[in-house]
Order: C-alpha cells, then structure tokens, then sequence
C-alpha cells in the first residue's frame, strides 16, 4: 500500500521547472505535465507525475484540474525594510528630472535614509511583514532583502538584526543581504569602517547570507566595489554587485579578481564584460520593473539570452519602484524586455533560486526538493504574462503548507 500523504494536488497543467537552470532556448522549457498530480509528504515534493487514473491516499487534497501548478516565485533582488515613500519624487520624474538629479538634490535614496532612521523598529517591523503578506498572496515563496537604507554601521546593523527577527515571524524564506548603498562624504573611512566593522560583526552573528554593493557612478566606484567585496569574501559571504543600471563603469572587471553569484540590473554592458559572465556562469539578473518606473531604456535581455546568459528576474521593490508582484514584473518583461511568459516563469522560479544559491532545493517541483508550489488560475501560463495587474494566485504552499488561499 501506499504511503499517505500529507497533501496531493490534482493539476491541469504542472509547471515543473525539472533539470535545474535553463538559459539560452531552454530558458522556455518548462517541463510540463499535463493532467498531472503532486503529492507532498514532511514538507517536501513525493511525487510528480501523470494522473492516469492512479490513486493515492492524501490527508488533504486540492482539486486544481483546472488550474495551472507551478513552483513558487522567487524574488532574488528587493530593498523592501524601508520607511516611507516618495511619490512626490515620481511627480518630478514625470517632469522630467533624472535619478541622479533628484537625489544630488538630497531626494532619492538619502531621503529615504532619513525616514528610515527616524522610524522605531516596531513600525518598520509592521511595514515590512505588510509587504511580505503581499508577497505571499501573490506568490512570492522566497524573498531575498537587502539592507542599505541604514548607512552609518550601526544602522545597518539595526536593520540586518530586524530582518532576522522577523525571518521567524512569517511564513516565507528571507535571505537577508548587507547592502553598501551609498557612500557618505567621508567616502574612504566610511569604506574602511564597512570592512573592519560592519562584515566582520554580520559573520560573527551570522545576519547576512550576501553582500552587495551598489557600483555605479553615483555610488561605489570599481576600486571601492572591489576592496568591500574582497573584504567580504574572506570573510566567507557570497557577492552581488548592482551594476550598469545607468552607466557603464567598468563594474564587471571585477570578476577578474572574485567570483560573484549574481550581477543585477546591467541595462548597460559590453561585450568583455559579458564574456566574463559567461566563463564564471554569473546570473544576470534583470530588474525591468525598476526601468519601468523611472521611465529608462531596459536591458538588452534577447542579447543576454541569444549569448546563453543565465538570466533571472526579480522585483527591486524599493521607495523609487513600487513593484511587488512577480506576475506584474513578468507582463513587464514581456513587454519591455520582449520575454515569452515561458522565459519569464523559468527567470523567476529556478534561475531565481539560483541567483540565491538555493536552487538545489527551491525552485522546481521535483521529487526530494521544499513543496514551494502555486495553484494559479489560469487557463495556461502564457496569461501570467498577457494579462497584467490581477493576481491570478489559488493557494500559496510554502514547504507543504498552504500560506494563503484565496477567499
Ligand atoms: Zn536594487
């Protein structure tokens, strides 16, 4: 006789995202089953296979043979622990004002700064689970968070400690990442106090799992991305950086001295840079939401994907693009980045857990891997990308159990 298991969900179409990472053509590979079943036992998928009139013993079972099954998405890239916004900044940009322009002003992201600083943690507590509700009603079954909204060292730290509080308040995977944001004026000591303090007291106390830097014209330059980075990887993390979001400085040289797990936005690049990508099977993750919302040329994803690239998605939810739900980033994409849905749903599921080092376990309903799954409903997958602005989420499960239903 056969086990019984704790939940078995009967699906129109199963999403499995099996085989591990795609890129170039097989980044539209889905590995589909149709009218399919998948059972969960202890949290993890049991099985994934064809109904074909074979019966199982559930305790509990969803009937979603008209739906669509898919793994949960994942979102590898968000600044989401913030206080406040800045619509008044989103009016000027209409205007016509550059990032750049708004933020030598004191907006942008120092004017977040401010308001984030003078929040209490139980209000930014508060905010963030708010956001991470959202998350999880529209699908979101991990989520990486970025610090960076702190500066000064012993703000950055209030924040990593808060998002590690909370990992254990919702239903969902954090991965918290320390984010060197912005340099203050006293950029050099400010750099030498990020490696002598701040990495080695997030390692001791184990508060980060990535550390990023924002390089870029109006941030970190190449010397001083290279010197935290260096900093960080003795001290054992894994490395992001932001990179080409509104220039080209060169960010990908980088890669000649470290290894990094991902590079994001790169809406500009060259061709050195790429061939670096390639030989170190760095992700590329793209941001198009965030291009989207400051009204900005997108990256140039049909060259990345052409070039076989790994390529994910993620949201970058932050004070300048309010964008939280995946299936929103996937009809942007679609549009902006001329992404099939297909390419989209692989970007954000298993090249996603990638893009997090997870995607051994996360990312695809595959026998021994955490039951993250979504009943959509949904005719077929394509209209994740086609339609935009409904939330087409059934039931969010987030290691075998259901962590929002739809009313
Ligand atoms: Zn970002």
């Amino acid at each position: 006789m056969n086990e019984v298991l704790d939940l078995l969900i009967y699906g129109k179409q199963i999403l499995t995202l099996k085989g591990g990472i795609r890129k170039g053509s097989s980044l539209a590979h889905l590995g589909i089953i149709e009218d399919g079943i998948v059972g969960i036992k202890n949290g993890k998928i049991n099985l994934v296979e064809e109904r074909s009139g074979k019966k199982f013993d559930a305790k509990y079972e969803i009937d979603a043979s008209n739906e669509l099954v898919m793994p949960g998405f994942i979102d590898s890239h968000t600044h989401l622990l913030f206080y406040g916004s800045r619509e008044e900044e989103f009016e000027l940009r209409i205007k016509g004002y550059s990032y750049n322009e708004i933020q030598n002003k004191g907006g942008g992201i120092w004017n977040t700064v401010k308001k984030t600083i003078n929040a209490k943690d139980d209000e930014l507590e508060k905010i963030l689970i708010e956001r991470i509700r959202f998350a999880i009603e529209n699908g979101t079954t991990t989520i990486e968070i970025k610090s960076g909204y702190g500066i000064e060292p012993e703000q950055e730290i209030r924040l990593l400690k808060l998002l590690n509080r909370i990992k254990y308040k919702v239903d969902i995977t954090i991965i918290p990442t320390f984010l060197a944001h912005l340099p203050p004026k006293n950029r050099s000591e400010y750099v030498e106090k990020i490696t002598n303090e701040i990495l080695p007291y997030i390692r001791i106390n184990n508060l980060a799992k990535f550390v990023d830097v924002f390089c870029e014209e109006s941030a970190f330059n190449k010397m001083e991305t290279l010197y935290i980075l260096k900093k960080a990887r003795d001290e054992g993390f894994s490395l992001k950086i932001h990179a080409g979001e509104f220039n080209d400085i060169g960010c990908c040289d980088i890669l000649d001295m470290l290894d990094l797990t991902s590079i994001d936005h790169l809406v500009y690049s060259n061709e050195q840079c790429e061939e670096k990508i390639i030989n170190k099977s760095v992700c590329v993750t793209l941001l198009p939401a965030t291009s989207f919302s400051l009204m900005q040329r997108p990256a140039n994803a049909r060259k990345y994907i052409e070039k076989d690239i790994i390529i994910s998605l993620a949201s970058d939810f932050s004070p300048a693009s309010w964008i939280l739900s995946l299936q929103e980033v996937i009809s942007i994409a679609c549009r902006y980045l001329k992404l099939l849905p297909s390419e989209c749903i692989s970007a954000t599921t298993i090249n996603a857990a990638y893009a997090l080092k997870m995607d051994k376990d996360y990312g695809s309903i595959e026998k021994g891997k955490f039951a993250d799954v979504l009943v959509m409903n949904v005719p077929n997958y394509n209209w994740i990308g086609y339609t935009m602005g409904f939330n087409h989420v059934k039931f969010t499960i987030k290691e075998g159990k259901i962590v929002y239903a739809k009313e």
